[in-house]
């Protein structure tokens, strides 16, 4: 995984896409270069009374449709080339869904699992003393992603809203609900995912009441996902991973209960303590005999290596980036029905821009209301992704460029950069 540059893989498929919509070498230059970015050092006062400085980067990619926006990652792996890949990604996903945003990330190099909550607080505001100048709800809005909670979002809003002099709730998204966030916002990825699945299962005709299920992941977007395909669909979890490792149901038939594995989860601090369940790796959950996989946790995991040996049907893409070019290609050609990253998980951000369009109205939707208008974007986005790869003969995620970079191209040319 080290070893794979995910601002390369965005390169290539901006090259790709470019050669697909036959776009000129200005317009493609503008697109495989971040807008701007800021790295920035972070020292914060740890519980031991030591000092330590973290580094950490928010990526402004493309605003030609509108205000940045963006989650923020905390991860020990993180590199300034992660974020911009997935600030380009952001982009697209924007785009796609068809909001008036541009895109953004931001990340910090830290392991969250080791720092206490004080600690997480005091760093959480140090990185808002340090991009205060560039994000605002007119001009970036950051959000939550990997290891980043409700919780940091609501002290990065204060600490914002305290150097502004004044409540500056619009400047994030993902907050908890009685401070300005969305009802629906907790499972929005997810269930922005479902709406895509029920789509995707409806094209390829798979009944998704047998259907069975494999989740790579278990945070906010692996956890959600297992709970709604059960609870929505009635589909069968197989097997379930986190980062400590994978475990699978010994009884196909029982199928593991989503709740228990989150409740044990939260007690133990792994997926793998489940009772009754038999050890597999990480890889083994990948290539597992199921017809959904869901990779929901980090990049590039889907590669050359092992997508000849995945079995799935559909792969609905909660992760941001898991897969590569290179696998791409492979399950294209073996016929495995691909739900791009940027479509399936763009339930997130669509539910950040309702809650950004609450705030700036001062008003709150029912919990109905969110759900039957992501319903509609993620349909929407679905079918106009779907069609096109049947019209140019291309993979989803290739179909899924061309929908979105389009419109960046026609924003850009509107106004006038190209
Ligand atoms: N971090 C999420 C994503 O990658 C949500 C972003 C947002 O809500 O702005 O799409």
């Amino acid at each position: 995984m080290a070893d794979i540059n995910p601002f390369e893989i965005v390169q290539k498929q901006i090259d790709k896409c470019a050669e697909i919509l036959n776009l000129n070498a200005d317009i493609t230059r503008i697109l495989k270069t971040p807008m701007r970015e800021l790295h920035v050092s972070l020292p914060v006062r740890m519980d031991d009374g030591s000092l330590k400085v973290f580094q950490g980067f928010r990526v402004q990619y493309n605003d030609a449709k509108g205000i940045t926006k963006g989650g923020i990652r905390f991860h020990p792996d993180e590199t300034v080339d992660t974020v911009r890949a997935l600030a380009a990604w952001m982009t697209w996903k924007c785009s796609l869904l068809d909001l008036p945003l541009g895109g953004a990330k931001g990340g910090v190099v830290c392991n969250p699992k080791e720092m206490s909550v004080g600690e997480l607080e005091r760093l959480s505001r140090a990185y808002v003393r340090a991009v205060f100048q560039f994000i605002g709800p007119e001009r970036d809005v950051p959000a939550p992603d990997v290891y980043t909670t409700p919780e940091i979002m609501a002290w990065m809003m204060d600490e914002y809203s305290v150097i502004a002099g004044k409540p500056q709730f619009g400047v994030i998204t993902g907050k908890p609900v009685s401070i300005g966030g969305s009802k629906g916002r907790s499972d929005a990825t997810a269930r922005g995912g479902m709406y895509a699945i029920r789509e995707a299962a409806k094209s390829i005709g798979l009944d998704l009441s047998k259907a069975t299920v494999a989740v790579e992941g278990y945070g906010n977007a692996g956890y959600h996902a297992a709970r709604l395909i059960s609870e929505l669909f009635g589909a069968r979890i197989l097997a379930l991973c986190d980062s400590k490792g994978a475990v699978c149901c010994k009884v196909a038939e029982e199928g593991i209960d989503p709740q228990a594995a989150y409740e044990c989860k939260l007690a133990t601090t792994s997926v793998c303590n489940l009772p009754g369940m038999e050890p597999i790796s990480n890889d083994e959950l990948l290539e597992l005999d199921v017809d959904i996989l869901i990779p929901a946790a980090i990049e590039s995991v889907i590669t050359e290596k092992n997508a000849p040996n995945i079995k799935a049907r559909i792969i609905a893409e909660l992760a941001n980036g898991p897969t590569t070019p290179e696998a791409d290609d492979i399950l294209y050609n073996n016929g495995v029905h691909v739900i791009p990253d940027f479509l399936c998980n763009a339930g997130g951000v669509t539910v950040s821009y309702f809650e950004m369009v609450q705030n700036f109205y001062m008003y709150s939707w029912t919990e109905t209301e969110v759900r039957e208008r992501l319903d509609e974007k993620m349909t929407a986005a679905y079918h106009s992704v779907l069609n096109t790869s049947r019209e140019y003969k291309i993979n989803m995620r290739q179909a899924a460029y061309v929908r979105a970079v389009e419109r960046v191209v026609e924003a850009m040319e509107l106004r006038g950069w190209v």
